[in-house]
């Protein structure tokens, strides 16, 4: 499921009640479209005095409406930020990010709960691609004289993708580079960088490219042919 700010903050009171005895002061919810987390609380740390405490005031709780996960993760992953906050607004000092306050806090309410709430969740291949879904993509894919083909994603700025057609060429028997945008998830699984490593494909011909947008390299210069089929997003 994707979570909504209201089934969030309904999450939140229940769990306030249930594991923090209410005590947890309301705070603002943000949905977030980020890859690269979950959940957080970000706050600002203000200083009280000029040789005083430092108190944690501004607290946002952020959540990911990004990624398709299940129920019961997105519950881990605001009870996780909520361990967080408590620690925060509390003006606690833990350790260190995840100290042993944190991971106190995490046992208890795990037990309590039987809940499964972990350190890190790593995010599986499907999420991924998920959360790389509305990303676009620049794919080569690369016709080797001996009839192989491969295929490579590079980041998508302009001079990365010329000079890497202009080396790639130099270094391997390749009788044509072609060019694509896609968002397709498909090509959210090979690792997006300059490196000369082409991956080969065993059927080119169930490349998923119907809709994606060509990107035709002439004079040092790179032309976006949009395909009529697909709105761009770049
Ligand atoms: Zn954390």
């Amino acid at each position: 499921m994707i979570p909504t700010i209201e089934y969030i903050q309904t999450r939140f009171d229940e769990f306030n009640a249930r594991f923090f005895g209410g005590q947890l002061p309301s705070i603002p919810i943000r949905l977030s479209h980020a890859k690269g987390f979950l959940g957080k609380v970000c706050y600002v740390r203000r200083r009280q005095s000029l040789f005083g405490r430092y108190r944690n005031t501004d607290f946002v709780l952020r959540i990911n409406a990004r990624i398709d996960l299940p129920e019961e993760v997105i519950e881990d992953t605001i009870l996780h930020e909520m361990i967080h906050y408590s620690i925060a607004v509390n003006n606690l000092h833990d350790s260190s990010t995840h100290g042993q306050l944190f991971r106190l806090e995490m046992a208890r309410i795990n037990r309590e709960g039987n809940r499964h709430i972990t350190i890190s969740r790593r995010l599986n291949a499907t999420e991924q691609a998920q959360a790389h879904l509305h990303k676009g993509r620049v794919a080569a894919v690369i016709r080797f004289e001996d009839g192989k083909t491969g295929i490579k994603v590079i980041p998508k700025q302009i001079r990365h993708i010329l000079a890497w057609d202009k080396q790639v060429r130099k270094h391997f028997p390749i009788t044509q580079i072609e060019w694509f945008y896609t968002d397709d998830p498909f090509f959210a699984a090979y690792p997006s960088s300059v490196a000369f490593r082409i991956f080969l494909i065993k059927q080119p011909d169930t490349l998923p490219l119907s809709s994606a947008h060509r990107l035709v390299i002439e004079d040092g210069r790179i032309r976006l042919q949009t395909n009529a089929s697909n709105p761009i997003k770049w």
